[in-house]
């Protein structure tokens, strides 16, 4: 698979210019809109971890893969609605848009009722586009207490940061964030942008296009 080969060097060299080790480097792999048939090449060639941003669409496509291959991880990576949160538990290893109050609370209870307790990042608002969810950068500290309190696993923070302008101010400002609130995982950096995500600090870039080609 000459795509994930490619990313795969990319963001180990970036790793070892910032001095980093590359297994620090989490390559979640988006297959959001691809078909079995898209992802299982990446299967056969040892890509254990993907992303996807539905729950439904998630539900409809995975739960066959992972039949053959067990050990796959899935990463929530899109808006989660809150009533969807039990599903998404259920579903999911890790996911990276909690940043409201009220999902807080359904993910809390999701997890108190299942006993599953899934990783999650902190989405922040990072360029103060509300539109793009995320929760404001001046209230991530009281709802990191209250995931805590909920008893939701808080492992890090994620970004999308602003479209069609440089990102690395961004990521070097969720990185402060991270640091400021003790946390040390950063999901930072897209198909445009991860070496630059991985030189300031990502622990998991979230690559699509650039692996599967453009979605239609
Ligand atoms: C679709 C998506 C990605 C992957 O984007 P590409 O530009 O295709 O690499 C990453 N993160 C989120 C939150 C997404 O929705």
């Amino acid at each position: 698979m000459d795509q994930l080969e490619d990313i795969r060097a990319r963001i180990d060299k970036s790793a070892r210019i910032a001095g980093r080790k590359p297994a620090e480097v989490e390559l979640v792999a988006v297959s959001k809109t691809h078909e079995a048939p898209a992802i299982e090449p990446l299967l056969a060639a040892g890509q254990r971890v993907f992303g996807e941003n539905r729950v439904q669409e998630a539900q409809a496509k995975w739960p066959a893969l992972r039949e053959a291959y067990p050990d796959v991880k899935l990463h929530l990576v899109g808006q989660l609605q809150s009533n969807k949160a039990e599903d998404a538990v259920a579903l999911f290893d890790c996911i990276h848009s909690l940043d409201r109050p009220s999902l807080v609370a359904a993910l809390g209870k999701a997890m108190e009722r299942t006993g599953r307790r899934v990783p999650c990042f902190i989405q922040v608002d990072i360029g103060e586009e509300e539109q793009k969810g995320g929760c404001p950068i001046g209230e991530v500290p009281a709802l990191l207490a209250s995931a805590r309190e909920a008893g939701i696993p808080v492992v890090g923070l994620m970004c999308v940061p602003p479209a069609g302008i440089e990102a690395a101010p961004f990521f070097a400002l969720l990185a402060k964030i991270a640091g400021d609130n003790g946390l040390d995982q950063l999901s930072m950096g897209m198909s445009e942008d991860f070496e630059t995500a991985v030189l300031l600090g990502a622990t998991h870039v979230r690559v699509g296009s650039a692996l599967f080609g453009a979605r239609g």
